[in-house]
């Protein structure tokens, strides 16, 4: 179901435009708008759900098909060798866009550690 003020969900729609990666009945994969390596994408559920936290076993297949489709992706978007998946979730998680998505960041070289201090 869509939600009307979420940019994901207009997104989803084609409402606003994206650079697809991928798309199916349930699953759309975008580009990051800001990019922070040479791979990095968005895979969200087309369904608006706002973040993992929110989620129960009925996202339990869209869940699994979106992570067991990400390395597939990551290989065609240039990341051969790994990757990194990040689910930013609430407030602690400084989650921005409150419409669940797995970033899969990555590219031909390793990336930094993993949560660098502030
Ligand atoms: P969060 O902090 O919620 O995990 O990350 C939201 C991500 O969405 C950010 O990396 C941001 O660059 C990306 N983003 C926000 N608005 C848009 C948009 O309109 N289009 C695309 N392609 N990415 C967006
Ligand atoms: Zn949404």
């Amino acid at each position: 179901m869509k939600k009307d003020d979420c940019i994901f969900c207009k997104i989803a729609a084609g409402e606003i435009p994206s650079r697809k990666v991928y798309e199916d009945d349930e699953i759309l994969a975008f580009h990051d708008i800001q990019p922070v390596a040479p791979v990095h994408f968005l895979m969200i559920p087309k369904d608006h759900v706002a973040s993992l936290a929110e989620t129960g076993p009925e996202h339990a297949p869209v869940l699994g098909r979106i992570l067991s489709l990400a390395g597939r992706l990551a290989r065609e978007q240039g990341s051969p060798d790994g990757f990194r998946v990040i689910v930013n979730t609430g407030r602690v998680g400084r989650q921005d866009v409150y419409h669940l998505h797995v970033h899969i960041i990555g590219g031909p070289d390793r990336l930094p550690r993993m949560i660098a201090p502030e």
